[in-house]
């Protein structure tokens, strides 16, 4: 919990004293609880309701992780772009050598994926129609997927802007120390794949698979070699 969230509590001591890689503007601490007792009425969602209001809070936390994320982000790709498109060898720019152009083409196209993503994820949550295992699903995937895209994407873009794309001659290295704490906090990213794991298994087997669906392992020439089908 980051050391100014922290309200003023009897029993409750924070020590503020780490420095971070990155996101600078924030900070984190050792939280310290000792004989705090807390009054019944300021219970969330009654006793013992509180990981039914964490679950719901996760949905902001990581999702607004991601959104956030492609913001950080972005800067970087315009940064590369710039330079790839002034800065020569051989007598061209360099976006013209495919090893450079194609490390920035594959950044645009995950930044689209990622945004996509994004708002595909906000829509479903918005809808209220999804069920809550699927959003935390959904949510789960664009949290992991956003923010390694962007781990990509970072360093790609201090790649191609070479040995002064490591100075703080440009902001690319404040870029990559900032989002490298969006795949550890909100959840780490080991923990969003055992969610999607946990969930897509669940959905599948419990649901999907009940559904009256085309088999599609029908569709392949021997199908019907079912003593081939061998699971134990
Ligand atoms: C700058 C900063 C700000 C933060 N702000 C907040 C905040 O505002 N609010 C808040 O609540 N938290 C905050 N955090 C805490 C952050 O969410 C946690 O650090 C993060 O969730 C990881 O937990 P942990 O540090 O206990 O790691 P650990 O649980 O010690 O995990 C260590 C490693 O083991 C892996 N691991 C652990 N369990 C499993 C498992 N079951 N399967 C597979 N892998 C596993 C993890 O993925 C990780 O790689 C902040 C952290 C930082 C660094």
């Amino acid at each position: 919990m980051t050391a100014f969230m922290v309200p003023r509590t009897e029993g409750v001591e924070t020590k503020y004293i780490y420095g971070l890689m990155g996101v600078r503007g924030g900070g984190a601490g050792r939280l310290v609880l000792k004989d705090v007792r807390v009054p019944e009425r300021y219970a969330l969602n009654g006793i013992n309701g509180g990981f039914d209001v964490f679950v719901r809070m996760m949905i902001p936390e990581r999702l607004g992780t991601a959104a956030m994320t492609l913001g950080s982000v972005r800067p970087a790709i315009e940064i590369a772009t710039r330079y790839t498109s002034r800065r020569k060898a051989f007598g061209l720019p360099i976006q013209s050598f495919q090893a450079v152009g194609f490390k920035v083409a594959d950044s645009v196209m995950l930044l689209d994926a990622a945004r996509s993503m994004v708002y595909s994820t906000c829509l479903a949550v918005d809808s209220r129609r999804a069920h809550p295992n699927r959003v935390r699903r959904l949510v789960s995937e664009t949290k992991k997927f956003v923010t390694e895209a962007a781990w990509t994407i970072a360093n790609n873009c201090m790649q191609v802007v070479g040995g002064i794309g490591y100075t703080n001659v440009y902001p690319l290295e404040r870029i990559v120390r900032d989002i490298r704490l969006s795949m550890i906090w909100v959840g780490t990213n080991e923990i969003m794949q055992l969610i999607v794991q946990n969930e897509w298994y669940k959905e599948y087997l419990k649901v999907i698979s009940k559904e009256d669906v085309r088999d599609v392992e029908a569709d392949a020439p021997s199908a019907d070699a079912e003593e081939e089908k061998v699971y134990e």
